[in-house]
């Protein structure tokens, strides 16, 4: 099956991006929210959890202490990795599983991950949307939708990479700005996979 993978920075508008895509009927795998999910399923990455940062990972009920995994990684470059390392493998493992449910009359298939670049998930797609918008307004938009302040953005964005390094990796571009429709991006992007998709 054809595979895209779509990414931007934070409140660059990825998600609603995708929204416009599954109203075209292409089913999108979101992998941020997949990750959160399996980290309290898949058995094994939650072995692998425990085992490096201890049991107190994991509240009796099965719940992940998100506290306690915080205030390890926070800050933390070598752990971060070390959890990374965990999670991004599970999340492959998941994104292979959900793609065996999808029917085969489907032309190609979406995944939505902020890390897209940063994990190599990329490696795994055939091509790479980057969705794209001025700093200003991707502020804006976080602030409202989350209720943070701009500093608290401007911290969350300081650990993914800049437009300009994904830009070096990505095969296309969304820009949602407040100039630009993205509706009528991503019928031309769509287009142009049906065809690509046909040809693969
Ligand atoms: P994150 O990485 O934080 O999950 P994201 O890139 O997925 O962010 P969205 O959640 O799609 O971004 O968008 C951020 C906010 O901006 C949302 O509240 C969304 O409704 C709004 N938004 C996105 N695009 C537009 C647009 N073109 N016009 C108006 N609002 C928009």
């Amino acid at each position: 099956m054809y595979k895209v993978g779509i990414t931007g920075g934070i409140g660059s508008g990825k998600t609603t991006v995708c929204k416009v895509f599954e109203v075209l009927g292409i089913p999108v795998f979101y992998a941020d929210t997949e990750a959160k999910d399996i980290m309290m399923k898949d058995s094994l990455l939650i072995d692998g959890i425990k085992s490096t940062f201890g049991a107190a990972s994991y509240f009796e009920d099965g719940k992940l202490n998100n506290k306690h995994i915080a205030s390890i990684v926070f800050n933390n470059e070598a752990e971060l990795t070390k959890l990374n390392a965990l999670v991004h493998p599970a999340v492959f493992r998941a994104f292979d599983a959900w793609e065996e449910t999808i029917s085969s009359n489907v032309p190609y298939t979406l995944k939505e991950a902020a890390l897209l670049f940063e994990s190599g998930s990329y490696k795994m797609c055939d091509t790479t949307i980057l969705v794209t918008a001025p700093l200003e307004t991707k502020l804006k938009r976080v602030m409202q939708r989350d209720g943070v302040s701009a500093e608290q953005v401007k911290a969350r964005m300081d650990r993914q990479l800049s437009d300009e390094e994904k830009a070096k990796l990505a095969s296309h571009f969304i820009t949602n700005d407040e100039e630009h429709s993205i509706i009528e991006q991503v019928l031309c992007l769509h287009r142009q996979f049906l065809l690509a998709a046909k040809s693969n």
